[in-house]
């Protein structure tokens, strides 16, 4: 096992990986941008090193600043967290030619999986289930009229590069083709630099079902079930839960046998999310995420292991500690996504924190970096903290669930949890009866 590990990121995850660290006694050196002196993360690590300025690229994103922060406090590993450089194959390219390990997939994976039409036609090859579409990307207009009259209307243009909900068009008709194509690719280039994009059948009712994996790295690898996280705003979750409502377990062994046979025979290594929209009991691929997820800890409740541990261990050349057998689910998690972030708009709201209290009690876990007198910049990311519920099913997940938002003080700016007290009001949310639009419809009928 490592002695020392450095936390390339901030916030909540970082103060996730350094608890991890605590508990098994590998020592944590957080970083931080100028902005970040006073943040939890800075103080809960054994050491803390300032990195540069706010602006993300000349601190959390510079290749530079990290490695010379390794070399300076000893850190034999990196942990990338999610964001930022997670998935970034050429910082895993040059943290190991200073022979340093990033705790995380190859640099190979990683570019296979970060540009989608590779990452669909390496899981299609590997028996994955992918939605029908074009047959990797689509440089012009005309060749995405064709491909739309094959596929038939509708369908979604999206950007090879993509991520972040960004650079994702539907056209519901072929009259819709010409400005939707090439506002995807706009998009794209502005977000990615680079325009390339693809297409794919648009499904209108689907749910969004996530399959968790981990290998080793030496061709075993396990599925830790699914998460379903439907409800999303603007292609983005907000609340997310395992398992989900609507998977059997037989659905759940076929899905996730195929997904930790199709990691086990590339050789990946650690913590990985295969996605899929989900329709009439249908899986289709959509894309994979090489890292930790936001989401991670309604696994890690409903499967009783922590995550972050194991991508320690693998990293470190030690076997996983569970085997396929050894993984069963007991009960129901929910995770909601705090932001701070103003409602109707969800317009980010920065500020100080005149008063913070978590709620606690049997089954409560808050994953948050915040503190009285805390004052969130205004550079980042709006997530502040992640609220995760665990019952013994799922009526007792979301009671819970209610209970706790209750208890859960957050003073000084605005954040979402007005949005799921909302939420846990509405059937619809109680019976688990929605779609990957459900959201965007209510939010429009009682937000707006
Ligand atoms: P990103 O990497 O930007 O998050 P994804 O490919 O993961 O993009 O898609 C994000 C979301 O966009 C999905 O969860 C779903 O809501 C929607 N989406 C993507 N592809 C399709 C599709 N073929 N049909 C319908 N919705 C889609």
């Amino acid at each position: 096992m490592f002695e020392k590990i450095l936390i390339a990121n901030r916030g909540e995850i970082a103060l996730r990986v350094v608890r991890a660290c605590r508990e098994m006694g590998v020592k944590s050196v957080a970083v931080h941008s100028t902005a970040d002196s006073d943040a939890m993360h800075v103080r809960m690590a054994d050491e803390a090193i300032c990195i540069g300025p706010p602006a993300s690229a000349q601190s959390y994103l510079s290749f530079p600043a990290i490695i010379s922060a390794c070399e300076i406090t000893g850190a034999q590993a990196i942990h990338p967290g999610y964001g930022f450089l997670s998935e970034n194959a050429a910082f895993v390219q040059a943290i190991e030619d200073h022979g340093l390990t990033f705790i995380g997939p190859t640099a190979e994976h990683i570019r296979i999986m970060g540009d989608k039409i590779t990452a669909k036609d390496t899981m299609k090859a590997l028996g994955v289930p992918c939605v029908p579409g074009s047959d990797g990307g689509v440089p012009t207009l005309k060749d995405a009229q064709r491909v739309g009259a094959e596929i038939g209307y509708p369908v979604i243009i999206k950007a090879t590069a993509g991520g972040g909900g960004r650079g994702m068009k539907v056209a519901q008709t072929e009259a819709d083709m010409e400005k939707a194509f090439h506002s995807a690719r706009s998009e794209a280039k502005a977000a990615f630099g680079n325009d390339e994009v693809y297409i794919e059948k648009y499904l209108t009712t689907p749910r969004h079902i996530e399959i968790q994996v981990f290998g080793d790295g030496k061709g075993n690898a396990v599925h830790l079930g699914e998460r379903d996280c439907s409800l999303q705003r603007r292609h983005q979750k907000v609340f997310e839960e395992a398992p989900g409502p609507i998977i059997t377990p037989a659905l759940r062994a076929r899905i996730g046998k195929v997904c930790a046979d199709a990691v086990a025979a590339i050789n990946y290594i650690g913590a990985g999310t295969i996605e899929f929209l989900f329709e009439n009991d249908e899986f289709y691929f959509i894309e994979m995420n090489t890292r930790l997820q936001v989401e991670h800890p309604v696994t890690e409740a409903v499967f009783g292991v922590d995550l972050v541990r194991e991508q320690l261990r693998v990293a470190s050349g030690l076997p996983m500690s569970f085997t396929q057998d050894d993984l069963r689910i007991n009960g129901h998690a929910i995770e909601v996504r705090i932001n701070a972030e103003k409602l109707p708009n969800f317009a980010p709201c920065p500020g100080t924190i005149t008063q913070y209290h978590a709620p606690g009690g049997l089954g409560v876990r808050m994953d948050s970096a915040l503190y009285d007198g805390y004052r969130i910049p205004p550079y980042y990311d709006s997530l502040i903290g992640k609220l995760i519920v665990h019952g013994r099913d799922r009526p007792e997940a979301l009671a819970r669930l209610g209970r706790a938002l209750g208890e859960l003080i957050v003073d000084g700016v605005d954040t979402t949890i007005p949005l799921f007290h909302a939420l846990l009001a509405e059937p619809a949310v109680q019976s688990g009866d929605y779609n990957i639009h459900w959201l965007e419809h209510w939010l429009e009928t009682n937000l707006s």
